[in-house]
């Protein structure tokens, strides 16, 4: 197991004590454990072994070096949304061959450096955006490898913010409209028609709607045949859901034996873009007590982590467990867990039973997936260090910002 408890109690990440690392490289620390971010993606990567496919990783869910490289060693490809996320991957030694660029608002700058890097295919949301990509393409005297991103309107029963495949969300194009822009994609000599793709939700724990979406774009598939037009890949998006407390996440075999029932016989490429579901459960975060505050109507555990580290319990009133590194003897009492933030949405953790007291370590669990990629300098608090644990070796893969560090782009007048 990555995450378990030892000789006396302690929690342990691979063959590592939590309690090490905390004191080696202090709190707040992210900890990744390499052989959960690994066993994450094979699971893709052999659900849809019976057919040509790509697993994307989805990097806006955590985009830390260390982790791109690790994955970029297993052959990974990866789905970007903007141009700094090109540049990380290329950092981590990953292959622009393998990238897919989704996103509703690429610049035209974003997309001349995708083109000459080589991508694999730009996932477009618009006819505006065919057009810049276009004259980008025409500019450079390259041809542009499109996917046209199709808002099938299912719902995929989520939460509202995480929802994108409903005809009300911003993201990609009506299956009416479709038809045209790959007319348009089709007739010019500067884009060339290579897939379809549609992204319907994060944190999904049905197969259904993944069923139903493939199902209306094949439909649009077909359609295109008729007009001389061949689809050659389809990308069916990320959005696999994890267990933070009792949801049950998708399992992939079933998943994948779903999606080929739908496909049957046809002869194309699959790409998934998976982000939360490689590494959400393969992340903790440590955080030490600060201090206990009784008050009349409530208990308060502060921590020395806050919302600008993990604001995903503020912004989506998301539940992720918290346990004490160690079993501690202090009594038992119901805590919010809060952060020294100036903020009453700051807190990581409401109503939980906790024996703990100051100086005790907590682990936030679940914490791989949007924590540390979503965290800000508010307050300005330096972000926190991460390290990737890798059986009892620790590789700190990003140092703790320090306080210097906050301000040195910013000016006195003169
Ligand atoms: C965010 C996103 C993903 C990854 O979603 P997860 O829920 O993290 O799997 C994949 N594709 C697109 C286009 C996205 O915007």
């Amino acid at each position: 197991m990555t995450f378990d408890r030892r000789q006396n109690g302690e929690l342990y990440v691979e063959n590592t004590s939590t309690s090490e690392l905390a004191s080696r490289f202090g709190t707040p620390l992210y900890v990744y454990s390499r052989a959960a971010i690994e066993s994450a993606w094979h699971a893709f990567d052999q659900a849809l072994a019976g057919r040509p496919h790509l697993v994307c990783y989805a990097l806006k869910a955590n985009s830390n070096l260390g982790v791109l490289n690790l994955l970029s060693r297993l052959g990974s490809g990866f789905d970007i949304v903007s141009g700094g996320e090109l540049a990380r991957v290329i950092a981590a030694g990953g292959d622009p061959a393998k990238v897919v660029f989704s996103g509703v608002g690429k610049s035209a700058d974003e997309m001349a450096i995708a083109l000459k890097a080589g991508i694999k295919c730009f996932n477009i949301e618009s006819l505006s955006e065919i057009e810049v990509l276009e004259s980008v393409a025409q500019a450079h005297g390259a041809v542009a490898p499109v996917s046209v991103r199709i808002n099938p309107d299912v719902d995929a029963g989520t939460h509202p913010y995480i929802s994108t495949g409903l005809k009300e969300n911003k993201f990609g194009i009506d299956t009416t409209a479709a038809l045209d822009a790959y007319k348009k994609i089709a007739d010019s000599p500067y884009l060339e028609v290579l897939g379809m793709d549609f992204h319907i939700g994060s944190q999904l724990t049905e197969i259904e709607p993944y069923q139903d979406a493939l199902r209306r774009i094949l439909l649009l598939c077909d359609q295109l045949k008729e007009y001389g037009i061949t689809i050659h890949h389809l990308d069916l998006g990320g959005g696999q859901g994890i267990r933070y407390r009792d949801e049950t996440p998708i399992d992939l075999t079933a998943w994948a034996s779903a999606i080929n029932d739908v496909l049957g016989d046809r002869d194309v490429e699959i790409i998934v873009e998976p982000g939360r579901s490689i590494v959400g459960n393969a992340g903790i975060l440590l955080t030490e007590v600060r201090y206990l505050k009784h008050t009349a109507d409530k208990n308060f555990a502060i921590v020395d982590a806050a919302m600008n580290d993990l604001i995903r319990p503020a912004l989506y009133s998301a539940w992720q467990e918290i346990v004490p590194v160690q079993p501690s003897s202090a009594p038992e009492a119901s805590y919010d867990i809060v952060g020294p933030i100036c903020e009453s949405g700051d807190f990581i953790g409401k109503d939980r039973t906790l024996s703990v007291q100051a100086g005790d370590l907590l682990a936030v669990m679940s914490s791989g997936a949007y924590c540390f990629a979503m965290s800000s300098n508010y307050n300005s608090r330096p972000r926190a260090a991460e390290v990737i644990v890798d059986d009892t070796d620790m590789h700190l893969v990003r140092e703790r910002e320090t306080i210097e560090s906050l301000f040195e782009r910013e000016k006195l007048l003169p």
